[in-house]
């Protein structure tokens, strides 16, 4: 633990062919796999590929693999993995361990030299732009050039892997492993073009008029802020400031960390995912102390019956980073920002929650005199995403509608698509994965 703490590497290992073996022999004793059907989106072959593993044939388990999944070297290190939640063994005791048993097949193909390009068998003549080297853009990339387009994928940032990149930390995903999938993509005749923003450096237009469709796969680009008294002051930042500064500096794109924790109270606003990275981050840059707080209740320690197996469940989830040393408290809703220019401390108040009759909340209410001072003089925000904004100029110039909730809305009869984030709105990789494989051209 003390030496994770110290690095970017990633926390957790592989386990060995003994261990994952006995897992996936657990896996045989199901009568009716629900992982690949309820569980994962891709839909992934799971008690196939686990019985190859357990009879020590790794190459089968990983053709298995490669049929629905695509980049399974995402997915197997930071998925929360839906196939887990809906394993029959989850009726009574602890699931098959599915997203380890993929790291190993996936990291044995590589070794083994079994990952290899599949160019398409012959060109379809026709080509296809897509905007965003996200997921969901490289999903959509790697199904259309099998299917015979002429891909090429524009992407803003200097590399590509989205919030795979720029957004989840090393220690998640090292991001050599995006190297290592850009390279058999462009030998599979994949052309990224980075650095270029669309509906600024290229207009998103002319890309439809130059090419036979566009895939749009901007992911979710405006941070949920907090316009609270105070917002102003220095040292509050959003969550993907801080995250991506750290990405680029560790990738060599910045000499300087834009936001650094380091000797500094942390206090972070939301209690996802993100906030969670964020919790590593600060503590790896040496925080002196990380608070993270959220406005909904605790969930469950174990499944809530608002979500009876096999549905994705409502409960506590601990991640790595929360264990390194970080104190968590819920119910509390930000009021104010306090301080002189800096921000020195957030004004909190206790809110309660009624409970719908299985568990979930419903409503918040403020509780009367539990106002208090978190110190802190770094603020990140971790509250989520709000979706597209109408005004994008890739909206804008392909004429696309929003729905209510300011996602994409794709227009099949000109050939234009909207997959992962910015259509669904922020949502997971295994989804973006999915949704990118999906388009039905
Ligand atoms: C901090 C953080 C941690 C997360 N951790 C996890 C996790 O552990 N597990 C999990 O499953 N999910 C996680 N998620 C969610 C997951 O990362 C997203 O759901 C997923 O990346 C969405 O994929 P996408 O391709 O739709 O969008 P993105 O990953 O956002 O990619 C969109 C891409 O489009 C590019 N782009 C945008 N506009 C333009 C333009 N005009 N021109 C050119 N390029 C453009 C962007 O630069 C970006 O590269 C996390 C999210 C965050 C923020």
């Amino acid at each position: 633990m003390a030496e994770r703490r110290t690095d970017f590497q990633e926390v957790e290992v592989r386990l060995d062919e003994t261990t994952v073996r006995e897992q996936t022999k657990r896996c045989m004793n199901c009568g009716l796999p629900f992982c690949h059907g309820a569980g994962c989106p891709l839909g992934n072959l799971v008690p196939d590929q686990n019985r190859a593993v357990a009879q020590g044939d790794f190459r089968r388990a990983y053709e298995l693999l490669s049929v629905n999944s695509d980049f399974p070297e995402f997915t197997s290190r930071i998925c929360p993995a839906l196939c887990e939640a809906s394993c029959v063994h989850q009726l009574d005791e602890e699931s098959v361990m599915v997203r380890q048993s993929e790291k190993f097949i996936i990291e044995t193909a590589f070794e083994n030299g079994w990952v290899v390009p599949r160019p398409p068998v012959r060109d379809n003549g026709k080509s296809v732009a897509i905007i965003g080297a996200g997921p969901a853009g490289l999903s959509a990339a790697a199904t259309l050039r099998r299917r015979g387009w002429r891909v090429t994928v524009y992407e803003r940032n200097r590399e590509i892997g989205g919030l795979l990149r720029y957004g989840i930390p090393y220690f998640k995903l090292d991001k050599a492993i995006i190297d290592r999938r850009r390279r058999i993509l462009e030998a599979e005749g994949i052309r990224f073009v980075t650095g270029i923003e669309v509906g600024r450096d290229i207009a998103a237009d002319y890309l439809d008029r130059a090419n036979d469709a566009v895939v749009v796969a901007i992911g979710t680009p405006v941070a949920r802020d907090l316009k609270i008294p105070g917002h102003e002051k220095k040292g509050i930042h959003l969550a993907l400031e801080f995250l991506g500064g750290q990405n680029r500096q560790i990738g060599g794109e910045i000499e300087s960390l834009p936001v650094c924790a380091k000797g500094r109270r942390v206090l972070v606003i939301g209690g996802g995912d993100t906030g969670s990275d964020c919790v590593g981050t600060a503590i790896r840059q040496g925080a002196k102390d990380v608070i993270q707080i959220e406005i909904m209740p605790r969930p469950p320690k174990t499944r809530s019956q608002s979500t009876p197996w096999p549905a994705w469940p409502y409960q506590l989830r601990t991640s790595s980073s929360h264990l390194e040393g970080c104190e968590r408290r819920w119910n509390l809703n930000s009021l104010e920002f306090l301080g002189g220019d800096s921000v020195e401390g957030v004004k909190v108040q206790t809110v309660g929650w009624s409970l719908s009759p299985e568990g979930r909340p419903l409503k918040f209410a403020p509780v009367a005199g539990t106002e208090e001072v978190i110190p802190c003089d770094l603020v990140l925000l971790a509250m989520g995403f709000t979706g597209v904004s109408p005004d994008s100029a890739i909206v804008r110039e392909l004429g696309l509608g929003l729905t209510p909730r300011n996602g994409i809305v794709s227009d099949h009869s000109r050939n234009l698509f909207a997959v992962g984030d910015c259509a669904s709105g922020a949502s997971l990789v295994v989804r973006a994965l999915a949704s990118g494989k999906s388009i039905p051209l």
